[in-house]
């Protein structure tokens, strides 16, 4: 089974320091502009009317996800409260001289013809009547890496409404940043119904696009608010609530998942309607998504931390609710880790684009940091207390971090600087990790089949690990 992929974050962005007493930088405050307001309604099945006011100045430029500009049919501007004429769509970005001041536009956008075009859920997908596509593929936005302020959008709600993971207030309009929009989180047109899933402290919103599984809804339910239990449980509560898209399909397993955050929360999940009871239980993809979720998305040459997180952390979780057992984590450990060890053309973790270096090598970093942290707070803390710490004092994948913010609040989270030095250590430079001198302080030795447990040095630090 495929390893679940974050998607890259292909955008960097800039954090001003602040004067946050743990030392931490925070985003500057700024003046609060009148957001861009955005307003769409559907024509029919296939057309999307949307109008925008802005008095930012900002839509000058206008761009939208490459692929997408064909299916822009119509494109019209005005002064504020003039009369609309056509803006000429021959070149992009789009040039609009009249929103240099405080203006208008109207659009209208064939989202069918986007949703044919890139069959692809993380763009645009239709099964059926509905369609899945992130705001991103059919929003206008301002051309240009940072635009500044926030946006509001607002849907004329028919038989087909819009979900999305973008954060939502309670009139039912979304609100985030416009530099969000360049990746903004999943979303669906539908009219299948929202269901609100809780485990724990944890809750969230799942909708499920293509025709039910063969074990039923019940199990499909259970499906996620198992992997929601396993995440709320290891920090210790789960805040984030996004929206879970499943995307039913004629298998018989659990396909890819995705999560994207910037300005709201979102998963995509594939699951194939013939899948048998034991494998939907067994499934870890939905784990895995919901703790990316958990955590600030990083800039792209971080991801490496991003999916080892999630890659160590799932199985954890999972053993700490007894849904896997200590003999099959540490066997699939020991077979795996070393494909995060660095080739002699590697550098160290930052940049690396490798999947043994994203995924296992990420997940080595936090193996050799949960025995630092053992040693260093004498057995008193486990990684996931800087995991919760992190989790906890931001919006999860909603926020963009810098690594410096990441690392400051997850070290306070172990009252210990831990992670910090370690991270200086393997994202620049090719370190190999003495993973047989690991396995034998944890006590954990290979059989033919699978693993034993001896007792060694820091045997605590695996008994720790699952813990209550
Ligand atoms: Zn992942």
């Amino acid at each position: 089974m495929k390893r679940a992929y974050l998607v890259a974050q292909s955008f960097s962005f800039l954090l001003v320091g602040g004067g946050c007493s743990a030392g931490v930088p925070s985003a500057a405050p700024r003046a609060e502009a009148t957001p861009a307001e955005y307003r769409a309604r559907l024509l029919d099945a296939d057309r999307l009317e949307v109008r925008i006011r802005d008095g930012s100045g900002q839509f000058a430029r206008l761009t939208i996800e490459e692929g997408a500009e064909p299916f822009v049919e119509q494109l019209q501007a005005a002064e504020r409260d003039g009369a609309l004429s056509d803006v000429d769509l021959g070149r992009w970005p789009v040039d609009v001289p009249v929103c240099k001041a405080a203006c208008e536009l109207r659009y209208t956008i064939d989202l069918r013809g986007i949703a044919q075009t890139f069959r692809n859920p993380q763009y645009g997908l239709a099964v059926g009547r509905d369609l899945v596509m992130p705001t991103t593929s059919f929003l206008l936005r301002p051309d240009g890496a940072a635009p500044s302020g926030e946006f509001v959008l607002r849907f004329e709600q028919g038989d087909m409404r819009y979900e999305s993971g973008l954060r939502q207030l309670s009139d039912g309009s979304f609100r985030a940043r416009l530099d969000d929009l360049p990746q903004a989180p999943y979303g669906v047109f539908t009219s299948a119904p929202v269901e609100q899933l809780s485990a724990g402290q944890g809750q969230l919103r799942a909708v499920l696009i293509g025709p039910e599984i063969a074990l039923g809804t019940e199990a499909r339910r259970s499906w996620i608010r198992e992997a929601l239990a396993d995440v709320d449980n290891y920090l210790n509560g789960y805040s984030v609530s996004p929206l879970v898209i499943v995307l039913s399909d004629s298998g018989d397993s659990v396909s890819d998942g995705y999560s994207l955050g910037n300005g709201g929360t979102s998963v995509l999940v594939g699951l194939g309607r013939q899948i048998p009871q034991e494998e939907l239980e067994r499934d870890w993809v939905m784990t895995h998504e919901l703790l990316h979720t958990t955590m600030p998305s990083l800039a792209s040459r971080h991801n490496w931390m991003e999916e080892g997180y999630a890659t160590y952390a799932e199985p954890i979780a999972r053993v700490k609710r007894a849904r896997l057992t200590q003999q099959r984590l540490f066997s699939e450990w020991y077979s795996a880790l070393w494909q995060g060890q660095p080739f002699p053309w590697d550098g160290g973790l930052d940049g690396t684009q490798s999947w043994g270096r994203l995924y296992w090598g990420g997940a080595g970093f936090w193996l050799a940091a949960e025995l630092a942290v053992y040693r260093e707070t004498n057995g008193k803390k486990t990684l996931a207390d800087c995991f919760a710490a992190v989790a906890h004092g931001s919006r999860g994948i909603a926020d963009r971090w810098s690594v410096e913010r990441f690392l400051a609040v997850c070290d306070a989270g172990l009252g210990a600087a831990v992670v910090r030095p370690l991270y200086e250590q393997l994202s620049t430079k090719p370190v190999t990790l003495p993973l047989a001198e690991y396995f034998a302080l944890l006590g954990i030795k290979k059989k033919d089949e699978g693993v034993e447990f001896f007792a060694a040095p820091l045997s605590g630090c695996r008994e720790a690990l699952f813990a209550p």
